[in-house]
């Protein structure tokens, strides 16, 4: 079948055939619909997270109709609107499989694109293609009535900025800081708007601070206004930090509160120095939180449906991700990129 592939770090996408695995008793065949651009997709092609090898196929955030099941399958029927996010497979036995953490299993999550493919050997490929097999396990129901284009970032944007609202319990009239305002920062504004928490906005687009109000914001500070930043020291009961880089994190540290927390869901690489003072003094804590688990994934995406939440998107075709990656990485995306691959398909 057909995909969208990447073939060098810094090549642009061509057509390619790729193979997807028979339908098994257990698994489902998407035929995809809509596919959201994420930053980690431009990250593994790019190789920051270590060499790929080529052709590389991203996109883990998909939206598409059910065309086939296996005899096994319950969850699911021919016709059905299926989701898949950002993992296609887990061992289902180790102790964080049992707990709903598919994301953190024991022994190696398959992720969407770029994993291990244990089932059929090689690598995953992602959904910047024209179909998809996963265990219906795997597979998100996506409520009738939605906007699918616009729904389709909830799968990854959606469910990594939910996750760590709901561990950490964020609920109405605390005060959240957003660092980024990208596809998952977009996604954390609307999603701590609804539950009742004032968000602060961080970001270093000028042009950004009124989208910020627009999206459910109170506050938008640029990280560059040395002045608003410090006025803000000692105010947030939780941030969030979406930024795709190292970046001087101190100051948005300075913004919480005592035992406030500041949770990493952007740069996954090595990050900069922490003031141990800082924390010590304001027994403040520095964490991390990878997307979330299947679960939790299936529920974020009926919270949004019940309260019409979704993501700002551009919709373009599968000739123009390139242009839609070099935006991406210019801080020009308002808010993800959704690529309707029904568009310019072979046939
Ligand atoms: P995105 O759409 O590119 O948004 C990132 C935003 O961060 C940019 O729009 C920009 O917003 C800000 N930014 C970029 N470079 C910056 C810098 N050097 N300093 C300060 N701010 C900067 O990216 P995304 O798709 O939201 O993904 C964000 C990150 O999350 C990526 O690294 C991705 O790999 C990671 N991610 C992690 C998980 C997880 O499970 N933990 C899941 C998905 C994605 P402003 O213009 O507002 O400054
Ligand atoms: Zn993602």
């Amino acid at each position: 079948m057909q995909a969208f592939a990447a073939s060098t770090a810094t090549g642009k996408f061509a057509q390619t055939e790729i193979a997807r695995r028979a339908v098994g008793a257990n698994d489902v065949k998407i035929d995809i619909l809509f596919a959201g651009i994420c930053h980690s997709d431009i990250h593994t092609v790019r190789g920051d997270w270590g060499k790929p090898n080529y052709p590389t196929v991203p996109g883990h955030e998909i939206i598409g109709r059910v065309v086939a099941v296996g005899d096994k399958v319950t969850k699911f029927k021919v016709g059905d609107v299926a989701g898949v996010g950002c993992m296609v497979a887990s061992c289902g036995e180790c102790e964080n499989c049992l707990n709903d953490r598919e994301q953190n299993c024991l022994k190696g999550t398959t992720f969407t694109y770029y994993s291990a493919d244990k089932v059929s050997g090689g690598v995953t490929y992602g959904g910047y293609s024209d179909a998809i097999v996963v265990t219906e396990k795997f597979g998100i129901r996506i409520p009738p009535g939605v906007d699918l284009a616009a729904f389709t970032p909830l799968l990854c944007a959606g469910i990594t900025t939910y996750s760590p609202m709901q561990h950490w319990k964020l609920g109405r009239g605390q005060n959240v800081g957003v660092v980024g305002l990208g596809g998952l920062g977009h996604m954390a504004v609307k999603l701590a708007a609804a539950r009742g928490a004032e968000v602060t906005v961080f970001t270093t687009s000028p042009g950004k601070i009124d989208d910020a109000k627009r999206l459910g914001a109170k506050n938008a500070v640029l990280l560059s206004d040395g002045d608003a930043v410090s006025g803000l020291a000692g105010t947030l009961d939780l941030a969030i930090s979406t930024v795709p880089e190292s970046y001087s994190i101190m100051p948005v540290i300075a913004a919480l509160k005592l035992d406030g927390t500041l949770i990493n869901v952007g740069a996954l690489g090595q990050l900069e120095s922490i003031n141990g003072m800082m924390m010590a003094f304001g027994r403040k804590s520095f964490a991390g939180s990878l997307i979330g688990g299947i679960a939790e994934t299936q529920e974020v995406i009926d919270y949004c449906a019940a309260r019409n939440i979704k993501a700002d998107i551009e919709l373009i075709t599968p000739d123009q991700i390139d242009r839609a990656w070099d935006r991406v990485m210019a801080k020009d995306v308002r808010y993800r990129f959704v690529i309707d691959m029904t568009k310019g398909r072979k046939a």
